[in-house]
């Protein structure tokens, strides 16, 4: 091949890992064959001006070399599958395979958006009953499926906050947001067209109501709160907070993203939250590493159900019916229903496991993380050592003296066949690492855990590069982030 082929780019192919598609495939390997277009003997329908003069560049190889080529890169990825991936705020909990064989399911792959509501009652149904399980599990009165993520759950929560203020009349421009929120938070809360305000939480990492109390006025739309908060400490003061923004006349927000925490056992819509969040994704169980797919559903109480996205599901006389026609509905937040087979998989979800299988849920994932607490506490700053949700923080604080920071503890464990737990968020504590084990690894799982982590707080004692130098296991050694950001390389050749 010659030297300015495409792929010259590519770090895997430089490293020897791997090499591209272009540098294995040679003229005349093709493995396929392709019908001759059905067209009259001579005909050509393209006019010759917009021929190309060459063919193109394509690689040309047997379909086993494809294959093989295919499988081998996925084999460098890590996965839930291969083992425990204790990304903390993102719930990579294991993902039942019941859930991908029935939303697998070839009548349920094929089904078309258009079709009429009176073809497909049975899928309207798993939709209608899904709603009413987050319902009940959220104590919220309504629920729209539609949104793609928690970001846009996020965004049409504000949305609908913003259209109640504008039916009546009133001008409010200021949404709450604590240190500790999440970076959807501000993000949504300014694409929806309102202003941040910061708020500091108290020294042991909650909110204070009374800060919230001097900071809430008749300009405040709304206060966002994630509920246990991405410290994992539950907001126990929720109900002072929310009866000091509901005195003013501002909605109280939930960012549902951790309800893994509180699963059958504390409802947002008891604590005080008007609108929440429902990451999917995340609790109910879908594959979601790289940025997809997801669905973030949204709860309302009473007073904003009218502003609700169309379509709504309704159940009338025994049939499912789609209703459009709900003048102060805020419209559509994206095409069609919703990410369908999402939503299935949550619904085989919580019928797979049942009422008190929701509970165990989250008792296994909050005594998982306390587990993992106690036993990093052996070697690692903890800086909230009291009783943690589904998920904690350590700190680099012990391990700074000798020159080693939270990004190269985070390296090493990767050639321990660990994925990284979150790293320097939340942005309030210094060298963070956010580890949420979940509810599905098993206490021989969490000791590997604690005994890598354990044993790269020894190293570093003893021989601090080991870990600066880290990862050593991997196809790609320590790769440049910054570099990689400011210049992605993003074409070939
Ligand atoms: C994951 C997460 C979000 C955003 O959800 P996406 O589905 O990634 O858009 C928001 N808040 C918290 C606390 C989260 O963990």
């Amino acid at each position: 091949m010659n030297e300015e082929r495409p792929g010259r780019n590519d770090s895997l192919s430089r490293a020897g890992i791997e090499p591209t598609l272009f540098e294995i495939g040679r003229p005349g390997h093709g493995g396929y064959s392709l019908p001759r277009p059905p067209l009259p003997e001579g005909a050509d329908p393209i006019p010759g001006e917009l021929l190309r003069q060459d063919a193109p560049p394509l690689p040309e190889l047997a379909e086993p070399e494809v294959v093989r080529h295919f499988t081998r890169l996925s084999r460098l990825n890590f996965s839930i599958d291969i083992g425990m991936y204790p990304l903390g705020s993102c719930t990579m909990k294991y993902n039942p395979k019941i859930c991908e064989s029935v939303a697998g399911r070839r009548s349920l792959q094929s089904l078309h958006p258009y079709l009429p509501a009176s073809r497909v009652q049975g899928v309207l149904k798993l939709m209608f009953d899904l709603e009413q399980y987050l319902q009940e599990v959220s104590g919220m009165d309504a629920v729209s499926l539609q949104p793609s993520a928690g970001a846009q759950g996020e965004f049409l929560g504000l949305k609908l906050i913003a259209k109640y203020f504008e039916k009546k009349g009133e001008r409010r421009r200021k949404v709450l947001l604590p240190d500790t929120a999440h970076g959807t938070n501000p993000a949504s809360s300014a694409l929806a067209g309102f202003e941040v305000q910061e708020i500091k939480s108290g020294e042991k990492g909650i909110l204070d109501p009374r800060v919230v109390r001097k900071a809430v006025d008749e300009e405040t739309a709304a206060i966002m709160i994630t509920n246990p908060n991405t410290l994992g400490l539950f907001e126990s003061q929720i109900a002072k907070v929310a009866e000091a923004v509901h005195e003013k006349g501002g909605f109280v927000y939930g960012d549902g993203a951790n309800l893994n925490a509180i699963l059958g056992r504390a409802r947002p819509g008891d604590m005080g939250f008007d609108v929440v969040q429902f990451n999917l994704h995340k609790t109910f169980s879908t594959p979601h590493g790289g940025g997809g797919p997801g669905a973030g559903p949204v709860g309302v109480k009473q007073k904003l159900v009218p502003y609700l996205p169309v379509p709504r599901i309704r159940l009338s006389e025994g049939r499912y019916l789609l209703e459009d026609n709900l003048p102060d509905s805020v419209g559509r937040v994206r095409a069609f229903y919703g990410n369908f087979l999402v939503l299935v998989r949550a619904y085989v979800y919580i019928l797979s496991h049942g009422g008190d299988g929701m509970k165990e849920i989250s008792e296994r994932a909050v005594v998982c993380a306390n587990y993992l607490k106690e036993r990093m506490k052996e070697r690692y700053h903890v800086p909230f050592d009291g009783p943690c949700m589904h998920e904690f923080i350590a700190t680099d604080k012990f391990q700074k003296k000798q020159g080693v920071s939270t990004l190269d503890i985070a390296k090493r464990l990767i050639d321990f066949g660990f994925h990284p737990p979150t790293i320097y968020f939340p942005l309030v504590v210094h060298g963070a690492m956010m580890v949420e084990p979940t509810e599905t690894e098993s206490k021989a799982t969490l000791d590997r855990f604690a005994d890598a982590m354990r044993q790269i707080a020894d190293e570093i004692q003893e021989d601090p590069r080991r870990v600066q130098e880290a990862p050593h296991s991997t196809p790609c050694g320590r790769i440049n982030e910054v570099v990689a950001n400011r210049f992605p390389v993003l074409r070939w050749g």
